[in-house]
């Protein structure tokens, strides 16, 4: 392949816009699904949590800081990320999971097999 041989990139394609820590998030640009099913699980049940607080908060009437209350009490019952099979321990501030990558699980995407006719140079956010 032309890019191979140009020396543009090595297994994986780490100068890749689209490779973040040797997996390939392509898909997950160009379909909302895949960016759905690749999330971090700790950070969607997180997400599902505060939306049911506030739902409730609705429900009942509830002042915002009411609901605020309720909302962080609904995330503390969340199992945290040391509960998932893929945890590993990093320096990330939000979850402190060395997998994630902005929302999204890194264990989930395929990995970069090398150079290939989607290349684009380039560094993704935050990689
Ligand atoms: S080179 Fe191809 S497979 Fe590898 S990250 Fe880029 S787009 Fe994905
Ligand atoms: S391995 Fe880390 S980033 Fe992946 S789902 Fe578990 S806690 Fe989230």
């Amino acid at each position: 392949m032309e890019i191979v041989k140009s020396g543009v990139s090595a297994f994986p394609a780490r100068r890749c816009a689209h490779c973040v820590r040797g997996r390939c998030v392509l898909a997950m640009r160009r379909d909302p699904e895949s960016h759905e099913a690749w999330r971090c699980r700790v950070v969607s049940d997180w997400d599902r949590a505060v939306g049911e607080g506030q739902a409730r908060a609705d429900a009942f009437g509830l002042s915002p800081e009411a609901e605020e209350r309720l909302c962080i009490r609904a995330v503390e019952r969340v199992p945290g990320p040391e509960a998932c099979e893929g945890f590993s321990p990093g320096p990330d501030p939000f979850l402190g999971c060395n997998n994630l990558w902005q929302d999204t699980c890194l264990l989930r995407p395929p990995r970069c097999p090398g150079p290939c006719p989607d290349f684009r140079e380039g560094k993704a956010p935050g990689k």
